[in-house]
């Protein structure tokens, strides 16, 4: 079984939501589970309605609410065969619509918008393109059913970034959706978005229907998931920066992990966790050019040779260097930091330490959070500075001689702030001011395609 989840870049237009029907009909004797995200934009379009609901512009909210139903509509012009197909189609979208003006209304009335509200409207992004999907999908002879991820994807109340109960999902997939297989081939389901026990809707985060589907993947025990985007595969760089970015043919989980941790955003940073506890290889590819082979996602390092893969970059990062006091012991003091750290939130990107001092890489702080640190930081001798924290990635870095050579001459004469190699076999981490990121970028992407 394979989980073939496609991105809103996928489905922006009724020419590629075709391309993506193109990509699952031609599958045969497999079953498949179709995870959606939302037409592209549309995620952005039902927030931007809901603030001007909460400060109770209806009107102007109402009015984006028929833009989305005409782009929907529109679709289903184009894109379902048949006046009977195309009616029962504008029907669904009808009703969804109605729904989210109700949602809207009451945002309105209330002036209030509670993060569970606001997760039910952008649940109707994702509800809208999976609706629109199965009847493409039907009009053109593919027998498939639309199944509710909600009752699958289990998470807790955290709304906005739900934290998925992987027993309950393992168990709603096995006893709710694998049965469904009996009977159909192919299964429509919602990337995106889930529920809590009692029933409320949720959402995984921005970009969250990567990590859908691999917990759907995890959940019925996949042969592979496959996510389908609009580049074909994971590249050496953002290839918005640099077009001439190349495809990675094969990494590693590990890998991927510090690649979408620090920010490449083809990959959710959360997508690897449930494929990676049952060893699920992930394959990225390119919807508009299926015939690409893409990258290929997997567990075990040893089949990869020493190389440099990616780069990718975190601007705006805080560096923090404490000096240790000589009188007590280093260990402690560190404990003592990160529990600062932990008191307020603060998540380290990247630290390292010597006896005498210890450095950390933060996401940017509000003015608030950094006061309060350093009021935490109260008798030790510290100091902040920002800048960019450039990754490098690669496979079993560490092990190559020549590779360090490689990295140290593309660096040498930039000016790096600081290195942190060794750390794992995985990473090499760069901090340097953020006016030489994209110097520094560049020259360490020209090592990785030399
Ligand atoms: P989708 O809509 O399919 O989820 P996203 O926009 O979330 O697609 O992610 C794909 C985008 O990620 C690409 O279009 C590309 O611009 C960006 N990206 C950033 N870094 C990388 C990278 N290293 N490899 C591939 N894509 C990257
Ligand atoms: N539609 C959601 C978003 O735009 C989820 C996703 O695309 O993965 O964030
Ligand atoms: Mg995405």
């Amino acid at each position: 079984m394979f989980i073939m989840k496609f991105g809103g870049s996928s489905v922006g237009t009724a020419e590629s939501i075709v391309k993506v029907f193109d990509i699952v009909a031609r599958q045969v004797n497999t079953k498949i589970l179709v995870v959606l995200s939302a037409l592209k934009g549309i995620t952005d379009d039902i927030f931007a309605l809901t603030l001007l609901a909460k400060q109770n512009e209806l009107l102007q909210a109402q009015k984006r609410i028929d833009a989305i139903k005409d782009r929907h509509l529109e679709m289903i012009r184009e894109a379902v065969i048949g006046a009977d197909l195309q009616k029962q189609a504008e029907v669904e979208i009808e009703k969804l619509t109605n729904k989210l003006s109700q949602q809207a209304r009451g945002i309105s009335l209330l002036r209030e918008l509670a993060p569970a509200v606001l997760d039910k409207c952008l649940s109707y992004g994702e509800k809208l393109s999976t609706t629109v999907f199965y009847f493409i999908s039907r009009s053109r002879n593919l027998p498939c059913i639309l199944f509710s991820a909600e009752r699958v994807i289990k998470t807790d109340d955290v709304f906005g970034k739900g934290n998925p109960d992987y027993k309950s999902i393992r168990d709603n997939a096995q006893n709710e959706l694998l049965p469904i297989f009996d009977n159909y081939d192919v299964i429509i389901t919602q990337g995106f978005i889930g529920s809590t026990t009692q029933g409320k809707t949720t959402t995984l985060g921005r970009g969250g229907s990567d990590l859908s589907a691999s917990l759907f993947g995890m959940a019925l025990s996949a042969d592979e998931i496959q996510i389908w985007t609009d580049v074909s595969g994971v590249l050496s760089t953002d290839p918005r920066l640099a077009p001439e970015a190349v495809t990675i043919s094969s990494m590693s989980l590990s890998e991927i992990r510090e690649l979408s941790f620090f920010g490449a955003k083809v990959l959710h940073p959360e997508t690897i966790k449930p494929a990676m506890q049952d060893n699920i290889p992930i394959k990225v590819l390119n919807t508009f050019e299926p015939e690409n082979c893409g990258t290929t996602i997997r567990q075990e390092k040893s089949e990869v040779e020493p190389n440099f893969h990616s780069v990718t970059a975190k601007n705006n990062i805080l560096s923090i260097n404490i000096s240790l006091n000589s009188l007590s012991a280093s260990n402690k003091q560190i404990l003592d930091i990160f529990a600062i750290f932990e008191r307020y939130g603060i998540t380290a990107l990247a630290s390292s330490s010597s006896e005498s001092s210890f450095t950390a890489f933060v996401e940017p702080l509000a003015d608030r959070e950094i006061a309060l640190l350093r009021e935490g930081l109260f008798g030790y001798d510290f100091a902040f500075d920002s800048g960019s924290l450039i990754c490098l990635v690669g496979s079993r870095i560490t092990e190559s001689t020549a590779l360090f050579d490689k990295f140290h001459s593309a660096v040498k004469h930039l000016p790096v702030k600081y290195i942190l190699y060794g750390n794992s076999a995985e990473s090499i981490f760069i901090f340097a001011g953020e006016e030489h990121s994209h110097s520094l970028q560049a020259a360490l992407h020209n090592i990785i395609v030399a």
